[in-house]
């Protein structure tokens, strides 16, 4: 697997992962008590690290992993669903561009869409995961979380989106449309911070767009904000759930 070493056994990865781990929660505490802040969940993000990662995490008690590409997420998720040795309580955050046509491959697994960004997204995860539940009766899926994506990108215009999300102008009719919608909950925002620019004004940007969300829909509380770089300034803005990837687990060098 690409960034990490092929050689390294699984206790020295395991040995690894506990003091990156570490070092990241640390990281966490000090930000939560500086800015007396609650303290987030943390979704480790396990894009392209292999599945024994996960189950590695899963060990030091990790639940929450976030993914930003279907097809290796979809297989991930397949392949620790299948091993006994690993805990069947993960959660799965979605938390890249989706396309509409991948929505029913992501209602198998995810526990979460971070990056709802349009109302055609919405319509077809709907489906999706209604068709979930048809497939597998009562006792089968719960509703999808959707996060509606945000677009920090002070430049942004409905035909120039950058790194991905709604326009901060359409958030409220995007909400209306999940909370329409069956099978999906709302939960909140998400957002990155735009490439080379302070992280600061951007996440007090969207804690104010939470702020006016939860005015109308007070249960959509989530804000999904803060990596690596950036999770204390994300902290400092109310953050609840970080995605952390390569401090976790080191750097993504190669791509597959
Ligand atoms: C990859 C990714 C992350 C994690 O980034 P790191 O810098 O590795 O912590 C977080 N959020 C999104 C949307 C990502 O694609």
């Amino acid at each position: 697997m690409p960034a990490d070493d092929p050689t390294a056994s699984p206790a020295a990865r395991l040995a690894e992962l506990t003091r990156r781990l570490a070092a990241v929660e640390r990281r966490i505490d000090v930000a939560v008590e500086r800015f007396a802040a609650v303290r987030p969940t943390l979704i480790v993000v396990s894009k392209f690290h292999p599945a024994q990662d996960v189950k590695l995490l899963a060990q030091l008690g990790i639940r929450d992993f976030g993914e930003n590409r279907d097809q290796e997420a979809g297989a991930k998720a397949a392949e620790l669903a299948s091993d006994v040795a690993v805990p069947q309580d993960l959660r799965w955050h979605f938390i890249g561009q989706l396309q509409t046509n991948k929505a029913r491959s992501v209602a198998q697994y995810a526990h979460s869409v971070h990056s709802v960004d349009r109302v055609s997204l919405v319509t077809a995860l709907s489906r999706a995961v209604l068709g979930v539940k048809e497939a597998t009766g009562p006792a089968g899926r719960p509703d999808l979380q959707c996060l509606i994506q945000v677009n920090l990108d002070p430049a942004a215009t409905a035909e120039s989106k950058g790194r991905g999300g709604a326009l901060p102008a359409d958030v409220l009719a995007l909400a209306e449309q999940i909370v329409a919608a069956p099978a999906l909950e709302l939960r909140g925002v998400m957002a990155v911070a735009p490439l080379g620019a302070d992280p600061e004004p951007a996440f007090a940007a969207l804690a104010e767009i939470s702020a006016r969300l939860t005015a109308t829909y007070p249960w959509a509380t989530a804000i999904s904000a803060g990596m690596s770089q950036d999770l204390e300034q994300a902290i400092a803005a109310g953050a609840t759930h970080l995605r952390v990837g390569s401090d976790v687990l080191g750097p993504r060098t190669v791509l597959r």
